[in-house]
């Protein structure tokens, strides 16, 4: 299914096959280059196979932005214990909702990803951990699963290649924590999903205390063209260590929201302006979520750069998850603010002090301010308060809460002074913010 209308100036590689008639089907994905990739990896040593993903400068597409290849050379693949590909599909970050589109799209992309993943580590069991709320996508992908198994591209002796695996998939419970890789890999044997102390990182101790490769549907879904056309023309897609293509997921005030796959480094303001069309009901650009509400927001006057990890990291914020949100003159920063705290207040596990009581202390100071109760005091506060809170937490929520927050304040004092002195919130005529 298509949610919006393709824009020319994508370039598309994970997202080639949307739009086909059937394209979650085996037999589409097969008359249009579907498996070569893991014929061609069976060619080769797993050395070779993590040499290519290494060469294509992918890097993972579920928000940290490490390095693939690097990744899966962790896996300690002599090791004589089990190891296991899991597959992160707990997307809950606000503003991102690309991986449900590969997986409702092209599930069998995302099957030969991860058995080229599972012939570099020597593993031969998978699971994708899919949200709760997905829940229509499970069936789906159990059907693609199923579809997978009855022509022999899972199971025993795989196409007569004598490689092995099984691939199973998860249901979540919908919390946004279990996006976290170690409370995704407690959720996924059956505890409650709170994150582990790393060291150890899951690549050597993960699933069952075994070797486990954790990435994120996008980024597995992109690994059956890195082996078939090679590393080089993946990496020459992107810019220089930010290999390739990314599904962008915009939204917010503009006329053409949608799911775009771009080449990384593509410019912020031609993505508002040339494939989103241009802001809504012409209104003027006040900032940009550049990466999922856990980046911290950008000026408009700091959008004329290229969207990749590198730059986003130079300024100061993140590339993320691809949860791109446009906001108009129109929004009230203080409720956009509150917005995402009363999010990570609700979805805090509560286990280490900072994240519970800050995230639950800043929204109640947010919602006091936007209420017209706040003192010019408070405003300081609410910023040294979330910077008490960055790299304090067990793990990194905590700073997905404080990092939006600290650049709204800095960047948007005039906004929290618009509501002192019991003055209504000055843009309370204008329409819902996002994330409403
Ligand atoms: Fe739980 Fe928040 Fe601590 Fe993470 S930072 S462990 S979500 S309380």
């Amino acid at each position: 299914m298509l949610y919006n209308e393709p824009s020319p100036l994508e370039v598309k590689v994970v997202t080639k096959r949307f739009g086909m008639p059937n394209s979650h089907s085996l037999d589409a994905y097969l008359a249009t280059d579907g498996f070569k990739a893991f014929f061609k990896a069976m060619q080769m040593t797993p050395e070779q196979i993590v040499e290519e993903v290494k060469i294509s400068a992918l890097r993972g597409r579920g928000g940290a932005g490490f390095p693939a290849g690097m990744k899966w050379s962790f896996v300690p693949r002599t090791s004589p214990k089990p190891k296991y590909v899991i597959i992160n599909a707990d997307e809950s970050e606000p503003g991102t909702c690309k991986d449900r589109l590969l997986m409702e799209n092209d599930p069998h992309q995302l099957i030969e990803g991860i058995l080229i993943a599972g012939r570099a580590v020597d593993a031969h069991k998978g699971y994708i951990y899919i949200r709760g709320e997905y829940r229509y996508l499970i069936e789906h992908m159990d059907r693609a699963i199923a579809e997978a198994y009855g022509r022999g591209y899972l199971g025993k002796n795989i196409q007569g290649t004598g490689f092995d695996f099984d691939l199973y998939t998860h249901s979540g419970a919908g919390a946004y924590e279990c996006g976290e890789e170690t409370a995704l890999l407690d959720s996924i044997e059956g505890k409650r999903g709170i994150p582990r102390m790393k060291p150890p990182f899951p690549a050597v101790v993960g699933a069952w205390q075994s070797p486990t490769l954790l990435n994120n549907v996008e980024t597995l879904s992109a690994v059956p063209a890195i082996i078939r056309d090679g590393g080089a023309a993946f990496a020459a897609l992107g810019t220089p260590k930010n290999g390739g293509t990314r599904m962008i997921c915009l939204s917010g005030h503009i006329n053409k929201p949608g799911v775009y796959e771009l080449p990384v480094g593509f410019n912020l303001l031609r993505m508002i302006h040339e494939v989103g069309g241009g802001m809504r009901n012409g209104k003027k650009l006040k900032a940009v979520v550049p990466g999922g509400s856990s980046c911290p927001i950008l000026k408009a006057e700091e959008c004329d750069i290229p969207m990749d990890f590198d730059t986003l990291a130079k300024i100061k914020s993140m590339l993320g998850s691809g949860g791109t949100v446009i906001l108009d003159e129109d929004t009230c920063m203080v409720r956009f603010a509150l917005r995402i705290m009363k999010f990570y207040a609700h979805e805090s596990c509560g286990w280490c002090i900072p994240c519970r009581e800050g995230t639950t202390w800043l929204k109640r100071m947010l919602e006091r301010f936007h209420s017209g109760m706040g003192q010019k005091s408070d405003i300081p506060m609410i910023g040294e308060l979330s910077k008490n809170m960055l790299g304090r937490t067990f793990c990194a929520l905590g700073d997905a809460a404080a990092m939006p927050t600290i650049s709204i304040v800095e960047k948007f004092p005039e906004d929290f002074e618009a509501h002192l002195n019991g003055q209504p919130c000055p843009y309370a005529h204008a329409a819902e913010p996002v994330f409403a």
